[in-house]
This record gives C-alpha cells, sequence and structure tokens, in this order.
C-alpha cells in the first residue's frame, strides 16, 4: 500500500486521543491481511503509544506522570517556551509498529493506539503504512 495519512483534532493542551479504529479503517480500506503496521506522527511535540483503553483514568495518569517528571517551567533555552512538550515527544516517541493477522491489528485486550498531544489544542497528522 501507499502511505495514507488522517488528521487528528486535540482539543486540550494534553490530551491522548484514541486512534485504533481509524488506523484499522486504513486497513480495511486498503485490504490488508497480514503484516506490520507502521503509525507515524510528524511532529516534535506530540507522540503516538499503546496503553491501556478500558479505563480513562490511564491516559489522564500517564499525563499527569509525564507533567510530574518534565515540568511546564523549567529553565529551558528554547525560545517558543514549549520545551516540556519536545522532551514528552521524545521520550514516548513518533512511532509504534503492530503487527497484522487476518486483516486485524494485534493488539492486546486493553490495548489501543493513542495519540499523544503535548502542545495542544491543534491539529495534527498521522501517517500510517504498511509492509
Ligand atoms: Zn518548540
Amino acid at each position: 500500500m501507499t502511505m495514507k495519512q488522517f488528521s487528528v483534532r486535540s482539543h486540550s493542551q494534553f490530551e491522548m486521543i484514541d486512534i485504533t479504529d481509524a488506523v484499522r479503517s486504513i486497513l480495511k480500506e486498503e485490504k490488508i491481511q497480514s503484516g506490520i503496521c507502521h503509525v507515524f506522527v510528524p511532529h516534535t511535540t506530540a507522540a503516538v503509544t499503546i496503553n491501556e483503553n478500558a479505563d480513562p483514568d490511564v491516559p489522564a495518569d500517564i499525563m499527569m506522570g509525564l507533567d510530574n517528571l518534565i515540568p511546564l517551567k523549567d529553565r529551558y533555552r528554547h525560545m517558543e517556551g514549549n520545551s516540556a512538550a519536545h522532551i514528552k515527544a521524545s521520550l514516548v516517541g513518533a512511532s509504534e509498529m503492530v503487527f497484522v493477522e487476518n486483516g486485524e491489528l494485534v493488539l492486546g485486550t486493553w490495548q489501543s493506539l493513542f495519540f499523544c498531544e503535548f502542545d495542544g489544542p491543534r491539529t495534527r497528522q498521522v501517517y500510517v503504512n504498511c509492509l
């Protein structure tokens, strides 16, 4: 398949948005039966991760934990004032890889793919490709 992309709109400064269904839709459209699905965010203050989808307190706690580790204000030098968001994006990472079998993403029962916003609200892009 050729690379696909979709937009994600965040509504607050920090947010985790479940993008699993959007990725699944691309697999269905492209009729991908098996392979490796790569999800990538082309941003320096956003990321993608896999974590629990059942309890919404988990994404909230992840954001709180990251905020505790990397405070918004510190002796940062970056003029734009969003260094905490850049650091969080690097820690969490710009991509995830998920196996595809029988046309489905191979994820654990409680796992989802989350787009992680660290400097919202903004409209962002997510790229998806399958090999
Ligand atoms: Zn910046």
